[in-house]
């Protein structure tokens, strides 16, 4: 795999470190609603934020309920359909929970934005979202972000749970994929 690989752009280490501040960040922000006996529920958006979440929630220093959901998204073209469609939905009820989504990646950001109006109109008691890069482009919509990991260039990035083709998940660290692969 490391030869389709053009750059590491975060190594292990550095995945560690921001994913701990990050679970601190969280903590300090839900501590006192947990305090009050509400209830946490982390959604992880299957596939790419498996490993980021699996990782996340043992930086969180609170009780959490894990659930899942899986949403369109990329496919094995490198590009944003602009469109979700429910492949699975969550286990629980989040009706008057806090809802901390965990996602991999916003790139247009069309994908986390549909997900925030589809949980918010089942009365949690807040909705967040935390991601571990976030591509800059321009007109991306207005997001409930609570903790952001890293800035992502312009490029298809894969590993550390982020596919191309279902391929280089299992990657420790985030590297720029090769444009001649998916071009
Ligand atoms: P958005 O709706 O355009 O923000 O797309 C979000 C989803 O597209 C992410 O959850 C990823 O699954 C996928 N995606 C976007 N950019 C990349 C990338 O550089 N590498 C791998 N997947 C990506």
């Amino acid at each position: 795999m490391i030869e389709d690989i053009e750059e590491v752009l975060y190594s292990q280490e550095a995945l560690a470190q921001r994913v701990s501040e990050l679970g601190a960040a969280i903590t300090d922000h839900y501590k006192q609603a947990v305090d009050d006996g509400e209830e946490v529920v982390a959604v992880c958006v299957l596939r790419g934020a498996t490993i980021f979440a699996a990782d996340l929630v043992r930086a969180i220093d609170l009780p959490v309920v894990m659930d899942f959901m899986a949403v369109s998204s990329y496919g094995s073209a490198a590009k944003s359909s602009g469109e979700i469609a429910i492949q699975k939905d969550l286990v629980e009820s989040i009706e008057g929970k806090h809802v901390l989504i965990i996602e991999d990646i916003i790139d247009t950001g069309l994908t986390l934005a549909h997900l925030v109006a589809l949980l918010e109109t089942r009365n949690p008691a807040s909705v967040h979202v935390v991601a571990l890069m976030r591509k800059d482009l321009p007109g991306q919509p207005e997001l409930p972000l609570l903790g952001e990991g890293f800035p992502c260039p312009d490029a298809f990035v894969v590993g550390y749970g982020l596919d191309y083709a279902e391929h280089y998940r299992n990657l420790p660290y985030i590297g720029v994929l090769k444009p001649e692969i998916y071009s």
